[in-house]
């Protein structure tokens, strides 16, 4: 399992923000602040998402946004 810290892609409204059948998963990692190591998501701010940017919930950028910890 990798640990989350505030400011990681784990813990922004844009990671997997596309992937509707994550949506229950991706609340779970934000309050437990732990993934699996191999989960990796779109990015889904605008300019990622152009590129197909593909990210893990430790990876960062600075588009974060605080995402909420309810689905
Ligand atoms: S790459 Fe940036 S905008 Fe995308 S999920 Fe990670 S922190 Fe958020």
């Amino acid at each position: 399992m990798l640990k989350i810290t505030d400011g990681q892609c784990g813990m922004c409204a844009h990671f997997g923000e596309d992937d509707k059948a994550a949506t229950d998963k991706l609340v779970q990692i934000r309050i437990s602040g732990q993934a699996p190591a191999d989960l990796v998501e779109p990015c889904g701010l605008p300019e990622n998402r152009q590129k197909n940017l593909k990210v893990t919930p430790v990876s960062g950028c600075t588009g974060f946004t605080p995402a909420r910890k309810s689905a």
